[in-house]
């Protein structure tokens, strides 16, 4: 297999693209099955993914950290029940040391292409540290790990100082400055009530209000913590608790009908918490909730009532190197400007090139289809955590993952087992997958809701979300079923590998 660099790829049976929950989490889970030979390709110079990035003030997870949390490594320690960025980069960190599979990590490793052999049955991915050659590529890559500014005319020219709330400068001292914030989803709802008190101005842009929803963090007592390393039980029913309650929420987000049902408690709160009828006018929302991702907080739009903080909802025109410039005409200077406005949904595998040589971002441009969020026909051996389909409004992500890289481990045993060189799902299986998840999806508020939103495709359906309880799709990847594929066959593959082996020992 030839080379982009010259020098022969460095050859590895697996390869894991991205060092996140993801990508260590399947490390761990090989490494448990007996499969050692793989490399995690991180671009990065620490593990960690969107918990490294994402360090900005009051970042924390928006779902209880006890479901947050590997089920094979749960936390007695957790000290808040929603709990911070720090502590959940820490948890990363240990566990896959405790695991083992640092080892396997290679730094500086950003994979900028790649493309199938049909020949040699393999993967060649080119990464910026040289070429490897792998017979299975695992994405975990993440669904939003690629920050992306606002398309603002003039955003280049601001003379002040930008950044985006996934890159936080922490040198960057806001006291006392004009601070504008572009943007209002989960990002912004928690760094901006942690900035507020030391701005000197804050202006909030919002394009969209969100739905909030009641967060009641609290410190996880001593007692607590004692009583779960002594009786691991206890987290795991507490675990298992917060499981069915996620999924009751689940029940909700099925049509925009029963959501309104909890429309009217949001109402509510947002009356005690916002006096000024104006203001909260703002920040009542016009589609069903659960359309765009629920903001758990219970702290943002008190913040926003502050005298120090004005919310702007006239449509941002241009930005000026001291001003942001409003629809009406209005300049409103400001010193920092801060960009909460989200990340490039999925840009899972975009660079890798399938059997046909399109590259899966192309595949995908209108519409991510895959099967089961794990898997794309014409991309054989290819294998994504997190991938379409897979992201959730009600509960943790983790739970998905964990099913995916179990249905991935079986997948690989298959192929020993079989002694084939590789597995490409049948596009037959493929396209009724999809079928099914649109009928499902039809109606529900993520596509019924009235709002746009990331979860959205530019066709109005959505490759981001499952449509339904984390039980079914637990239950669709429980069994991995060797009838949904197709396998390679091996001869080509031994004619292959026993030139080349020839070949090194001819030198
Ligand atoms: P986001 O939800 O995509 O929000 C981006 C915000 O920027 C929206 O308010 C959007 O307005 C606004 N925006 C984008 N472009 C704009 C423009 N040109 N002009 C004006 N406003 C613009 O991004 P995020 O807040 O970073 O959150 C992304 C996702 O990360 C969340 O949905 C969630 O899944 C995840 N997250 C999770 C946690 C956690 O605790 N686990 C915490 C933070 C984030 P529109 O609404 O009008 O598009």
């Amino acid at each position: 297999m030839s080379s982009t660099t010259g020098h022969s790829p460095r050859r590895v049976r697996i390869a894991i693209i991205g060092a996140g929950f993801s990508g260590l989490g399947m490390a761990i889970r090989l490494q448990q099955a007996g499969i050692g030979d793989f490399e995690i390709l991180e671009r990065a110079a620490d593990i960690g993914g969107t918990w490294r990035d994402n360090s900005y003030p009051g970042c924390a997870v928006d779902v209880q950290s006890h479901l947050y949390s590997f089920s094979f490594a749960p936390n007695p320690e957790w000290s808040h029940t929603y709990s911070p960025q720090p502590e959940i980069w820490d948890y990363i960190k240990r566990v896959s040391a405790e695991h083992d599979v640092l080892r396997h990590v290679r730094f500086g490793h950003e994979v900028i292409g790649g493309e199938w052999n049909e020949t040699t049955q393999r993967w060649l991915l080119h990464t910026a540290a040289g070429d490897v050659e792998a017979q299975f590529v695992i994405s975990g890559m993440g669904p939003l790990s690629n920050p992306i500014p606002p398309d603002i005319s003039g955003l280049d020219t601001f003379a002040g100082h930008t950044f985006h709330s996934a890159r936080w400068d922490h040198d960057h001292d806001l006291t006392g400055k004009r601070v504008a914030v572009i943007g209002t989803g989960s990002s912004a709802a928690q760094f901006v009530p942690e900035i507020q008190p030391k701005v000197g101005k804050l202006l909030v842009f919002q394009r969209t209000p969100g739905w909030t929803f009641p967060r009641n963090n609290r410190r996880i007592s001593a007692v607590e913590h004692a009583l779960y390393r002594r009786f691991p039980v206890l987290q795991r029913l507490v675990r298992a608790r917060q499981y069915l309650y996620r999924e009751a929420i689940a029940f909700l987000l099925q049509s925009p009908k029963r959501v309104g049902v909890i429309e009217g408690v949001a109402r509510r709160r947002l009356r005690k918490q916002v006096a000024d009828p104006d203001l909260r006018a703002k920040l009542t929302p016009d589609y069903a909730m659960g359309c765009k991702r629920i903001i758990v907080t219970d702290d943002f739009h008190p913040a926003l009532t502050r005298p120090n903080v004005e919310v702007v909802t006239e449509s941002i025109r241009e930005i000026r190197p001291s001003a942001v410039v409003t629809a009406d005409g209005t300049e409103h200077e400001v010193d920092t400007l801060i960009l909460g406005t989200g990340f490039q949904v999925m840009p899972v595998a975009d660079p890798l090139r399938g059997r046909d040589g399109v590259p899966l971002a192309q595949r995908w441009s209108t519409r991510r289809e895959a099967y089961l969020g794990t898997t794309v026909a014409g991309y054989p051996n290819y294998f994504m955590l997190v991938g379409p389909n897979t992201a959730t409004g009600h509960t943790s992500v983790l739970l998905y993952l964990e099913s995916q890289i179990s249905y991935i481990v079986q997948a690989l045993r298959h192929l020993d087992r079989s002694g084939a060189p590789s597995l490409d799902v049948r596009p037959d299986v493929q396209d009724a997958f999809n079928r099914d998840l649109g009928e499902r999806l039809a109606g529900t508020v993520w596509t019924a809701g009235g709002c746009r939103s990331w979860y959205l495709d530019s066709d109005g359906g959505t490759s981001a979300l499952w449509p339904g309880y984390t039980w079914q799709f637990q239950k669709a990847l429980r069994r991995f079923e060797p009838a949904d594929y197709r396998l390679g066959t091996a001869s080509e593959v031994d004619t292959v590998d026993s030139a080349r082996d020839l070949d090194l020992v001819k030198g």
